[in-house]
C-alpha cells in the first residue's frame, strides 16, 4: 500500500475531522469532516473549493477560528493548520474541531459574572456609604472592618470584570471600535487615571519620551487605553519600595506604532517570563502578593494587541527592571 493510501485509510478512521487542500481545492476529506461540514460523504467534498466553506469573516483574517458553511448554516469551528508539500505543490492539512463546548463555557462564565456583579455592586456601594460615615460615626474596629469589606469587594469586582472581559475576547465576541485617535492624548489620559488610582504614584518619577512623528493611530481607543492602563499599573506596582522611574516611549516604526513602558522595578526571573502572559499567573515574590492583582491583566492585554493585528513582548532583568513593548498597526487593515 502506498504512503498516500495508508494515510487515506488512517484519516478515514480517526474521529478528528481532517481536510487536505491544495491550490484552493479539497483533495481529501474524512468522514468526520464530511459530518462537520454537512456533506453526505467525504467523496462529495473532493474537488470543491475550500473557500466555499469559509465564512467572509475568516477571509478578513479574524481570529484563529473560522466559520464554516454547512447546509447554508454558519458554524464556528477551530482549525489547526499543518502546511506541507504534496507532489511538489504547497498543500494544507486542516484538523478541524468544534469549539461549541468552549463557547458554552464562555457563555456560562459571562452569565455567572453578570449575576455576581449585581450583588457585589450593592456591597461595594453600601460599604462606601458606611466608610464615608454617612450613616453615622464608626469606632476604630468598625472602620477597619469596613475598609476590609470595601477593599475585598473592589478586588472581587475587578476580578469578575476581567474574567468576563477575557471570556468574551476568547469567545471571539469582542469587536474593536476603530477610530483615528491621538496617541499622546490617549497616553496622557491614562497617566491621569493611574495617578488617581495608584497609591504609589507619588514616589515614582514618570518620564515621557514621545516620537513627534507618531501622532495618530487607527485603533480602538478604549482598548488601547486598557492595555496601557494594565502595563502602566504593573510598572508602578512592581517598582521597588518607595522609589522608581517609569518611562513611556512611543516610536513610529514603519507602518506600526511602538509603545513601551520601562520600569526600574523588581524584574522577572528568566524561568517566569513564559508564564506571565498566561491567565491567573502571578510570579515571584512578596511584592506581587502584597499588591495582589487578578493575574489577568497581561493575558487580556495580549489578546487585545493581537486583535488589533499587533504584538507584545517583554524584556526584563531580575532585580533591575522590566520593559513591556507593544506594536500596533497605524491603520486598520483594509478588507
Ligand atoms: P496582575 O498584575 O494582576 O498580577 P498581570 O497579568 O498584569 O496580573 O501580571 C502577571 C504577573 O506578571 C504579575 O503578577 C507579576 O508577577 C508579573 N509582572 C507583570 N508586570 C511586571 C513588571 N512590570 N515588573 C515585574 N513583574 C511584572
Amino acid at each position: 500500500m502506498s504512503d498516500k493510501e495508508n494515510y487515506r485509510q488512517l484519516a478515514q478512521h480517526v474521529t478528528t475531522a481532517i481536510v487536505v487542500h491544495s491550490e484552493g481545492r479539497i483533495i481529501l476529506a474524512n468522514k468526520s469532516c464530511a459530518m462537520l461540514l454537512g456533506a453526505e460523504n467525504p467523496e462529495e467534498l473532493v474537488g470543491k473549493s475550500i473557500d466555499e466553506f469559509i465564512h467572509e469573516d475568516k477571509k478578513k483574517g479574524k481570529l484563529n477560528k473560522i466559520f464554516v458553511r454547512a447546509d447554508g448554516k454558519i458554524r464556528e469551528l477551530e482549525i489547526l493548520e499543518i502546511p506541507y508539500i504534496l507532489q511538489g505543490k504547497e498543500a494544507f492539512q486542516w484538523l478541524i474541531s468544534d469549539n461549541k463546548k468552549k463557547n458554552a463555557k464562555s457563555d456560562f462564565l459571562a452569565n455567572v459574572s453578570h449575576d455576581l456583579r449585581t450583588p457585589l455592586n450593592s456591597i461595594l456601594g453600601f460599604s462606601e456609604l458606611l466608610r464615608q460615615k454617612s450613616a453615622g460615626e464608626l469606632n476604630r474596629k468598625q472602620e477597619r472592618y469596613i475598609e476590609n469589606i470595601h477593599a475585598s469587594s473592589k478586588f472581587l469586582l475587578e476580578l469578575i470584570n476581567n474574567i468576563l472581559d477575557l471570556s468574551k475576547i476568547e469567545a471571539g465576541k469582542v469587536d474593536l471600535t476603530y477610530e483615528k485617535f491621538n496617541v499622546a492624548k490617549a497616553i496622557n489620559d491614562v497617566i491621569v487615571l493611574i495617578k488617581v488610582k495608584s497609591s504609589r504614584s507619588q514616589n515614582i518619577i514618570l518620564k515621557k519620551d514621545f516620537d513627534p512623528e507618531l501622532e495618530f493611530i487607527e485603533g480602538d481607543r478604549q482598548r488601547f487605553k486598557q492595555i496601557l492602563f494594565n502595563l502602566l499599573g504593573n510598572a508602578m506596582k512592581f517598582s521597588k519600595e518607595g522609589k522608581g522611574i517609569v518611562t513611556i516611549r512611543t516610536k513610529k516604526v514603519g507602518n506600526m506604532a511602538q509603545i513601551s513602558i520601562e520600569d526600574t522595578g523588581i524584574g522577572i526571573k528568566k524561568e517566569d517570563i513564559k508564564k506571565i502572559f498566561t491567565k491567573f499567573q502571578q510570579v515571584g515574590c512578596d511584592l506581587s502578593r502584597k499588591n495582589r492583582g487578578t493575574g489577568l491583566g497581561l493575558a487580556i492585554s495580549e489578546e487585545l494587541v493581537k486583535l488589533h493585528g499587533g504584538k507584545i513582548w517583554v524584556e526584563t532583568e531580575y532585580g533591575v527592571g522590566t520593559t513591556f513593548t507593544f506594536m500596533l498597526p497605524l491603520e486598520k487593515k483594509k478588507t
